[in-house]
């Protein structure tokens, strides 16, 4: 599952490549898409914008449609020069965009639709921009409202809904909580209001600073002697605590201890010493 800073490099990229151009061919192997690009078609009118909102990706037309896709697990945009050759399979294609310079291709992008301008503000499941963390309207008081209306359920769990923060995944979840000293296991009312408020900041933080122009594709949340060094053969070089079971905690040498957490089971990794519960409150189980 990519996370938000992910799709928000693919939609910088489109959006350099398409924004501002005009559309000289659009394919899918989508019905509804070349329904509606046979009855309004995209050829000719303008890519005004492309942009990311949490995990979904949106192509926005100067005829007033959206293209939403959702990656999940398997989906990629790549973007050709015309006549270069394709990374992926052909029968992997299932949009194609294309202007005079380039050829937008996504490959088994499993959710597609095209949405007007009243379906794209009603559509509940596409996170609104003051929630988004990388987005420029972010509002981090929202945010903390919108947690703390999460009061009977686990912290981690909460910064995962994307209704609530969209943009974190589970490994951003992790470190988070570890950057912040927040035990992944408390229940968000244990929380003060100057802890959650640290949460929102951290988030924004660590996300943002994973889509500056020189960041690679790997998360990174922890510098220590090597910073942004991309040559790392492991992943978890960069990070807290995420991956890191069994490994000494990178401020006080505890073992990184890890269990599955929330309704869907996601892995949570934590120090217990640098993430105690409030006072008076235990983990449970
Ligand atoms: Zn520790």
């Amino acid at each position: 599952m990519p996370e938000g800073d992910t799709i928000f490099r693919t939609a910088r990229a489109l959006g350099r490549a398409l924004s501002g151009k005009a559309v000289t061919g659009f394919r899918s192997t989508y019905p509804l898409l070349t329904r509606f690009h046979d009855d309004t078609p995209l050829t000719g009118q303008t890519v005004e914008q492309v942009e990311s909102r949490g995990k979904w990706l949106l192509i926005h037309f100067s005829g007033g449609g959206t293209l939403a896709t959702h990656m999940l697990m398997s989906g990629s945009w790549h973007i050709y020069r015309p006549g270069e050759r394709w990374q992926q399979p052909r029968f992997n294609m299932r949009i194609v965009l294309e202007n005079s310079e380039y050829i937008a291709v996504g490959f088994r992008v499993p959710v597609a639709k095209m949405l007007k301008p009243q379906e794209l503000a009603r559509a509940a499941r596409i996170p609104v921009p003051i929630i988004d963390v990388l987005s420029e309207s972010f509002d981090a008081v929202e945010v903390a409202r919108r947690v703390r209306a999460h009061g009977t359920e686990e912290i981690a769990d909460v910064l995962l809904h994307q209704e609530v923060l969209a943009g974190v995944g589970n490994v951003f979840k992790s470190e988070i909580c570890f950057v912040t000293g927040t035990n992944p296991f408390c229940r968000v009312a244990a929380l003060d209001e100057a802890k959650v408020a640290a949460l929102v900041a951290t988030s924004q933080r660590l996300v943002c600073a994973n889509v500056l122009e020189d960041s690679g594709d790997a998360i990174v949340t922890y510098g220590g002697r090597k910073r942004r060094t991309t040559h790392e053969s492991d992943p978890t070089a960069s990070l807290w605590v995420y991956g890191r079971k069994g490994e000494p905690c990178r401020r006080c040498g505890e073992p990184i201890r890890t269990r599955l957490q929330g309704p869907d089971a996601r892995v949570t990794f934590w120090c217990q010493v640098c993430q105690p519960m409030p006072d008076g409150l235990e983990v449970d189980g």
